[in-house]
């Protein structure tokens, strides 16, 4: 079985909120409630891993978790272990804030995780404050450091959210900082959300990105459909990558592979309509993990919710980045 939509795009990545909880407070991601969720509306560790090995069935190949801060949820390490655990799961990934992985990092890596992304919005310990209520840029790179030298990761992905006039004066800052290392660095075009610290005026473009970075940059073609959204670049014989993720300026749509599972069971086709698929009363209603495999196809085909491939999402719903992780 193989899960396509209505525009025949095949799906084979599932991204995985594994908590509302972040201990950072950046203003552009939290949303309306910052109580974090509720353990009893939370899918449970089994639950979650039973949908994971029905969704293996359905043709999806990589998981990534995320959150709210996926760190935060309890034996993430025994969920990555189980998950890996799944024959058909190749690639498990974690998007993460890096406050709090130094310590964990080892523990992750043996679990089986081979996919890293940090958000890292500023290189500079009074922005980073000011963006995300905390003092913790030395920890960030901290980790930042051990991943790079574990090379359990490949290049460690680093996301920058670029604002303007927040951080935007720092992306000739990140591009040297990141050429050098075995780094891919994603500048990330600032998306609509349904946080108080979203506002159009503080957009910028890729084309805006590239002229302030002002960089030879030379394009790479990553043969392997789960490369992601990003365009990726070189310059020069540096080991550091830049990429691009700019779902505002060229949409991805038509490419796109994923679904997302919030910690709550709300399976969604898009981050950019509004509805979304029950799973957690059909697990209930479901006793082996290929009849769930079924039910889950079917409610998927039933429903009209992937957005098509030429959706203009600037004018659309807004999501909450921190329950649906981004
Ligand atoms: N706490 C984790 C972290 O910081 O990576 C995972 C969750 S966070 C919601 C996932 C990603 O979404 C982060 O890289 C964050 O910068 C990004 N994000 C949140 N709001 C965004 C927005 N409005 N536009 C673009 N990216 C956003």
């Amino acid at each position: 079985m193989i899960l396509k939509d209505i525009y025949g795009r095949s799906i084979s990545y599932l991204r995985v909120s594994l908590t509302e909880r972040c201990n950072l407070d950046c203003g552009y991601c939290y949303g309306g409630s910052r109580n974090g969720d509720d353990p009893k509306r939370r899918l449970s560790d089994n639950t979650l891993l039973k949908l994971i090995k029905a969704f293996s069935l359905l043709g999806i190949d990589k998981i990534r978790y995320t959150g709210g801060e996926p760190l935060l949820r309890e034996k993430l390490e025994d969920i990555i272990k189980e998950t890996s655990k799944i024959e058909s799961i190749k690639i498990i990934g974690l998007t993460t804030n890096g406050t709090l992985l130094g310590p964990r990092l080892d523990a992750f890596v043996r679990a089986g995780l081979n996919r890293l992304n940090i958000s890292l919005d500023s290189l500079d310990r009074a922005t980073y404050k000011k963006i995300t209520g905390k003092d913790r840029l030395a920890d960030v790179l901290e980790a930042i450091d051990l991943a790079e030298r574990s090379q359990a990761f490949g290049h460690v992905k680093i996301n920058v959210v670029v604002m303007r006039g927040i951080n935007d004066h720092e992306i000739p800052l990140f591009a040297k900082w990141a050429l050098p290392r075995n780094i891919d660095l994603r500048f990330v075009e600032f998306m609509p959300s349904n946080s108080p610290g979203w506002g159009e005026e503080l957009f910028v473009g890729e084309d805006e990105i590239r002229q302030k970075m002002d960089l030879e940059l030379e394009p790479l073609l990553i043969n392997n459909l789960n490369a992601g959204p990003a365009k990726i670049y070189k310059h020069g014989d540096y080991p550091g990558r830049i990429g691009f993720v700019s779902a505002i300026s060229r949409s991805f749509c038509a490419r796109c592979n994923r679904l997302r599972l919030t910690s709550r069971g709300d399976l969604l086709g898009c981050l950019y309509d509004g509805s979304s698929i029950e799973l957690g009363p059909i697990v209930k209603e479901t006793g082996s993990i290929d009849e769930l495999a079924r039910m889950i196809e079917y409610s998927f085909r039933e429903k009209l919710y992937r957005k098509s491939p030429d959706i203009n999402i600037i004018n659309g719903f807004k999501p909450s980045m921190r329950e649906i992780g981004g």
